[in-house]
């Protein structure tokens, strides 16, 4: 009886493991639709699930920038303020002082001017404890970058309306309305005389610290809590603006690509009941197959089910395993990344977090197949999403653009990537750059480069700032 439960278990891994295929046809497919969608953003607004969301950031930094400029990131759940001290050259950050907080609770769904009060006091004293250090010439106007990693209606460089809040925020009176407008108010009120020269997404800030350091930066790929991406485009290519003119003739769009939808993406039961269970149903679905926020999720429905038609975790069920979101997408990286003899960091998580008692080595390889399965295919569907961000580019190596190839050799192309789930997560990272291989070829794939950025859209901002500052 037990044996035939076993294999009832071996199926539905089975069938999951179907489902979730990625071949690189498959993959190929993902990659062409992204494109697509992309250029379907740019052609009209609705034009797409991807918003293309114009941000009006034409120039980036490159290292020339010289003086004092600070940054303010908020969009998760730490608030951060900070100051960069630039020195000229490239490269040459001479400091950078950091300062983050969690943000209270209670302002998550609290007024309006709550929240930019307690951005603005934060900066306020952040800055007086600057004392005598005579980091700017007295009376001049500091400048700042703002990171605000919601979805915003760009205006202009530095002001821009908020779409609609998300990640738990949900504030009266902020939809709508202009999010510079509201932070100067309150910088006002606490009596601080600062500009915010730049207001941006977190992409477009991690696109501006690595193209600070590398200029063959292009794109920048967030996979954390959340997945996101922006890239340069040409204004040329931005038929939804007509006219528009920008010295470099470029600008940073930022796709809002968690929100990307493919028929070609392997959807299975368990992500169309993780979708239904979450408050924003038909809503992000790229982003709920790769980012963090889902993945233990998903492993989780994965091992429930095996649960009910099994008692490979014990005769009675485990009160953890059936609470939505109990296994959480680091302890998903730590069980696949147990290279124990006997998986004895599984058994821990298993035990721990989702209260199973311990379980056979048999039972235990299982689980991290799970974790394998949901991982690899998260990894390869988000290394097709940044292919398809260089097929639209000219940069796959295809050919036939503008800047593809030069002399025959495909360019050197650099994406940044940051995030808790890249970074942290060694599997997931070779998963993804062994699908960029497969896609790419190996020689086209030579020339991509991925540069890594931790905590850097707040810096980011700050830099954004100083190449738009008059001083520079
Ligand atoms: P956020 O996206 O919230 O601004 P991060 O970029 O730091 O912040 O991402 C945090 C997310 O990354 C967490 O919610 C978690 O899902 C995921 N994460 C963090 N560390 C790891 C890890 N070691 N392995 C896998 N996922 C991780």
């Amino acid at each position: 009886k037990s044996r035939r439960r076993w294999g009832r278990v071996v199926g539905v891994l089975r069938e999951f493991e179907q489902g979730c295929a990625t071949s690189i046809g498959r993959l190929r497919q993902v990659v062409d639709a992204m494109a697509v969608e992309m250029h379907a953003g740019l052609a009209s607004d609705g034009g797409s699930k991807l918003k293309m969301l114009l941000t009006f950031v034409d120039t980036l930094p490159n290292g020339s920038e010289k003086g004092t400029f600070y940054g303010l990131d908020l969009g998760g759940t730490n608030f951060r303020v900070l100051r960069v001290q630039l020195g000229g050259s490239r490269s040459s950050i001479l400091g950078c002082q950091v300062e983050t907080q969690p943000i209270p609770q209670h302002l998550l769904t609290g007024s309006n001017e709550e929240l930019f009060d307690f951005i603005a006091t934060r900066l306020k004293i952040f800055i007086e404890k600057e004392g005598n250090e005579d980091v700017l010439p007295l009376g001049r106007t500091r400048e700042l970058g703002f990171t605000f990693s919601f979805p915003i209606r760009q205006i202009s460089v530095s002001s821009g309306v908020l779409i609609k809040w998300t990640k738990g925020f949900s504030i009266e009176g902020t939809v709508g309305g202009d999010v510079t407008q509201f932070l100067e108010e309150a910088m006002a009120r606490v009596g601080l005389d600062m500009k915010v020269s730049a207001l941006v997404n977190d992409t477009v800030g991690t696109l501006a610290l690595s193209h600070y350091h590398d200029e063959d930066t292009i794109a920048a790929v967030i996979i954390g809590t959340g997945t996101n991406a922006c890239y340069v485009e040409r204004t040329d290519a931005i038929i939804k603006c007509q006219g528009l003119l920008t010295n470099s003739g470029g600008m940073v769009v930022n796709i809002e690509w968690g929100n990307f939808w493919s028929s070609h993406l392997p959807r299975t039961p368990y992500d169309v009941a993780l979708d239904d269970e979450s408050p924003n149903r038909n809503d992000q679905g790229f982003e709920k197959m790769i980012s963090g926020m889902y993945l233990g999720e998903i492993v989780r429905l994965v091992l429930c089910r095996m649960a009910q038609e099994s008692d490979i975790f014990g005769d009675a069920p485990a009160p953890s395993l059936a609470a939505p979101f109990s296994l959480r997408t680091p302890m998903v990286a730590a069980m696949h990344e147990d290279d124990s003899p006997d998986l004895r960091e599984v058994g821990r998580i298993l035990e721990e977090a989702l209260q199973i008692p311990v379980a056979p080595l048999k039972t235990r390889r299982l689980v991290v197949r799970v974790c394998d399965v949901v991982s690899r295919r998260a990894a390869r569907l988000a290394a097709a999403g940044i292919v398809g961000i260089l097929k639209k580019v000219g940069r796959d190596g295809s050919g036939g653009f503008a800047g593809g190839r030069s002399k025959g050799k495909p360019r050197r192309t650099v994406v940044a990537i940051e995030g808790g789930l890249y970074a942290g997560y060694a599997m997931f990272r070779e998963y993804l750059d062994e699908a960029v291989g497969e896609i790419l070829g190996e020689d086209v794939a030579q020339s991509v480069v991925f540069r890594i950025s931790e905590d850097g859209s707040g810096v980011g901002a700050a830099l954004l700032a100083a190449s738009r500052s008059p001083e520079n």
